[in-house]
């Protein structure tokens, strides 16, 4: 691992302010450390400077309009156990208990798992500097492309969003909180996250390189109806290969309507408008399910070796909506 220096703030203030280096030098946050510090023992990530950022706010608070705020350093395993967070947002809470294994949720923290880089094999080792790590190629067009994107693949890297977290966070209309030596600003979730080909190829989120995500801010749940269904290789110790949350807004039976998100098929939680389009005035049952999976992956891209996973997608949709209304899925 390259040296590096160690910086340890007082307070999220002096955090930012530590993140600022000369030019052609690098800071980064450094939180539970279970993706940047397997970077840098790789050689994929070597930062001039590290900032510990444990001690940034680690609770999960009521906000006066009936919502949560979730700190960034809370640990997965705090929030996978909150049991306000179960009552109001159990999709967040199922996906928090599914992430990694116990001690990857006991080590990791919300703002380290929606800051996660992707998982990309060729990202991840130091001999293939794609895109991502500023070559000008990616190799999974051409080479092992199993597990990347079927969908938003414009390219030019085809990487998998990698956060277990964001799915239901977009899902539930969460706002990011960040903070920089500006000051604060808050970013909705849905438009936390950019596409390969909207600003800058080597990022996956609008977070400039001085600014640290500080909170999470969830609204009022209100009258809806919930569904979290995700499809993995293993059932412990990896990512899946795809999952869904949808949030339902209901009249009676009839679905008002709805957020459907996909998650590791596509360079970003992928909010799918065609699944919405087939829930929206439709009682919830069954048959909506089904014809909801279908319109989710009518958009899909699948790349030569990953055509398997649009079934597997059509699958998260059909039974997370199944698990909304109460219907078993096996
Ligand atoms: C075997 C295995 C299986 C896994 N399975 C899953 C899974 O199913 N689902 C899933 O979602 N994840 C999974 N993970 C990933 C794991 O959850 C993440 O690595 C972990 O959550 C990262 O959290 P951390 O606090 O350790 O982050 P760190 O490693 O400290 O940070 C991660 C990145 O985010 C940046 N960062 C951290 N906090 C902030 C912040 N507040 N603001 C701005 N930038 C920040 C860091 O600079 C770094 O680049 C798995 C990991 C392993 C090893
Ligand atoms: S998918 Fe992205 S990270 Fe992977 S090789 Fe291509 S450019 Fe690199």
């Amino acid at each position: 691992m390259k040296a590096f220096a160690y910086v340890n703030p007082a307070n999220e203030k002096d955090a930012v302010a530590a993140l600022k280096v000369d030019s052609g030098s690098t800071a980064l946050p450094l939180a539970g450390g279970q993706d940047l510090l397997a970077r840098m023992k790789d050689y994929v990530t070597t930062p001039d400077r590290l900032v510990n950022i444990k001690g940034l706010d680690a609770t999960i608070a009521a906000t006066p309009n009936g919502g949560l705020r979730i700190g960034s350093a809370v640990k997965i395993v705090d929030l996978a156990e909150h049991a306000q967070t179960l009552r109001m947002y159990p999709a967040l809470v199922e996906a928090a208990g599914e992430v990694g294994t116990p001690q990857i949720r006991h080590q990791g923290t919300v703002g380290g798992n929606i800051n996660q880089r992707p998982r990309c094999w060729y990202f991840r080792n130091e001999e293939f500097v794609c895109f991502k790590k500023g070559g000008s190629r990616c190799f999974a067009t051409t080479g092992e492309n199993q597990y990347h994107a079927i969908f938003g693949n414009e390219g030019p890297s085809h990487i998998v969003h990698p956060s277990s977290l964001a799915i239901p966070l977009v899902a539930y209309g969460a706002t990011f909180r960040v903070l920089g030596p500006n000051g604060e600003r808050e970013v909705p979730a849905a438009e936390y996250f950019t596409l390969p080909n909207m600003r800058n190829v080597r990022k996956e989120n609008v977070l400039a390189d001085d600014e640290i995500l500080t909170h999470i801010i969830l609204p009022a749940p209100g009258s809806v109806k919930t569904g979290h269904y995700e499809v993995r290789y293993k059932q412990s110790h990896d990512w899946p290969l795809a999952m869904t949350t949808v949030v339902l807004t209901m009249n009676g039976n009839t679905i008002q309507s709805a957020r459907v998100v996909l998650g590791a098929v596509a360079p970003v939680p992928w909010r799918s408008k065609p699944a919405e389009a087939a829930l929206a005035g439709k009682p919830l049952n069954a048959e909506t399910a089904a014809a909801a999976a279908e319109a989710a992956v009518s958009e899909a891209k699948p790349m030569s070796g990953n055509v398997y996973k649009v079934q597997i997608a059509r699958t998260a949709v059909k039974r997370a909506i199944l698990q909304a209304a109460g219907i078993p899925t096996v």
